[in-house]
């Protein structure tokens, strides 16, 4: 393809997609495809001549685009959002554009910096400790996701509990962690790859609004103490998957200096309401953190994949992962001038994506994405309004954000049946999770584009769809 040519079939499919936006809400939110349809409609082996685009393009229309779920509708109240927006899309392409592989300082030094640059503008406006800042003791760098910082920061605080050992001679000593009954999976995930073992993970009970319970975390680590172990990470939750619940995040801190754990905060969803003051006392006592991690791909108006890890002291993560080939060996590297993100992570190669992060925060500006982060979330008390003074339905806990759990007063088959009717119609999308071994729908707002007619129609058809179903 020539550079002519690039240029006229990419605006044709930069109109594409400014035509999908315009349309989306025609589209059934969730894909009404059976399992193997989509498969089924590809041809069993590739292609031995190239095709056109316009080819192309006509099957993305009539195969691909029934499989979608819409994400980006503002029908789509289900899990969590993961937002994207113009600006978001437009960064990603100039990342594609470029190509450029910033694995180390040396291999495109823009890619580092502008990275290093613009975490240290989200740790300013997020309030976040001083020690988070590359100016500091700390810095920030892009993982793909919250997952991959989880297990980044399960090896490194491994590392710490064992004096760098264990990377060299394997574990010696009966290490545990502590998370909460509902913290995300991924931190179970992390524990099992990281050799810690399942057996060695704690889930500590949590209170009536489903947060961890410290007084039964130091009794565990108590008795743990006693039966020879070494207690060594806790992950405190900003705002779980289930229901946003959020533990006690100075005191799970204080009890991790005491005990001399790794203290790691997962605020992957709810992180970006950080940026307006009037959210930050959820994270109050973030300072005691030894790393912390958010996704903007959730929230924050920015594509998949994007999640932000902040750490207090990188040298601890430094010490865990790095290593030096010698066709690596460079002299920006030696002069111990630079930041080689390879080093910061898992992986060796990476994405320029602070690029898209870049565009979001210049095309927004601070006071841009303060507006949107709280209508979603007065979006969300609304929502929450209507529910309280509904008679057939409730709010099961309060919504502390942009997420409202409710359900029918009937039983779960009942509620089950009203989302799957509603799912079904394409009209809207949500879902639901179990509480208290009880179901609970989920309202999630979120979207880039959602209005509040979106969050009020949803409300008449999930009322309307509950009489016709009774
Ligand atoms: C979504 C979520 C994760 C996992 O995020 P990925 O980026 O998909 O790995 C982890 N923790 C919490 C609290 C989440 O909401």
């Amino acid at each position: 393809m020539t550079p002519a040519q690039f240029r006229e079939e990419g605006k044709k499919i930069i109109d594409w997609i400014a035509d999908y936006y315009e349309d989306i809400e025609k589209y059934p939110v969730l894909s009404q495809v059976q399992p193997g349809e989509i498969i089924g409609s590809l041809p069993e082996s590739a292609p031995q001549k190239g095709e056109t685009m316009d080819a192309m393009m006509c099957d993305l229309d009539e195969k691909i685009m029934p499989g979608i779920t819409h994400w980006q509708s503002p029908n789509f109240f289900a899990y969590f959002n993961a937002n994207t927006s113009f600006p978001s899309i437009l960064g990603d392409l100039v990342s594609s554009g470029l190509g450029v592989q910033g694995m180390i300082w040396a291999t495109s030094p823009a890619a580092t910096e502008v990275e290093t640059r613009v975490l240290d503008w989200l740790a300013e406006m997020m309030g976040m400790p001083e020690s988070f800042k590359s100016t500091s003791t700390g810095g920030g760098v892009i993982q793909d996701t919250a997952s991959t910082a989880a297990l980044t920061v399960v090896i490194a605080a491994r590392e710490r509990a064992t004096q760098f050992q264990s990377n060299e001679k394997g574990l010696d000593k009966k290490l545990v962690a502590y998370i909460s009954s509902q913290t995300h999976s991924s931190l179970e995930k992390g524990i099992k790859i990281a050799g810690i073992g399942k057996a060695n993970l704690r889930l500590i009970d949590v209170d009536e609004n489903f947060a961890l319970r410290t007084d039964l975390l130091e009794k565990q680590i108590q008795q743990d103490k006693a039966n020879g172990f070494v207690p060594f990470f806790i992950c405190g939750s900003v705002g779980t998957t289930s229901s946003t619940a959020i533990d006690p995040i100075r005191e799970l801190g204080e009890i991790a200096k005491q005990e001399n754990c790794w203290y790691h905060i997962d605020a992957a969803a709810l992180g970006t309401a950080m940026i307006c003051p009037e959210f930050r006392h959820f994270i109050d006592g973030a300072e005691l953190a030894d790393s912390y991690s958010f996704n903007p791909h959730k929230w924050m108006f920015t594509n998949f994949d994007c999640n932000v890890f902040w750490i207090a002291n990188r040298e601890e993560l430094i010490n865990t992962f790095s290593i030096l080939p010698e066709y690596l060996r460079n002299k920006a590297t030696e002069s111990g001038e630079v930041f080689d993100y390879r080093d910061w992570h898992i992986q060796l190669g990476r994405r320029f994506r602070a690029l898209k992060l870049w565009f979001v925060i210049r095309h927004y500006g601070v006071e841009g994405l303060q507006h949107h982060i709280r209508e979603h979330v007065r979006l969300a008390q609304d929502f929450k309004t209507w529910v309280d003074e509904s008679e057939d339905f409730e709010v099961v806990v309060k919504p502390l954000m942009n997420l409202v759990c409710f359900r029918h007063k009937a039983s779960d088959e009942s509620n089950m049946k009203l989302m799957n009717t509603i799912n079904n119609s394409g009209k809207m999308y949500f879902t639901h999770t179990k509480l208290k071994g009880q179901v609970v729908l989920r309202m999630n707002i979120g979207q880039t584009n959602i209005e509040e007619r979106h969050v009020k129609e949803a409300w008449e058809l999930i009322q309307e769809t509950a009489k016709n179903l009774s």
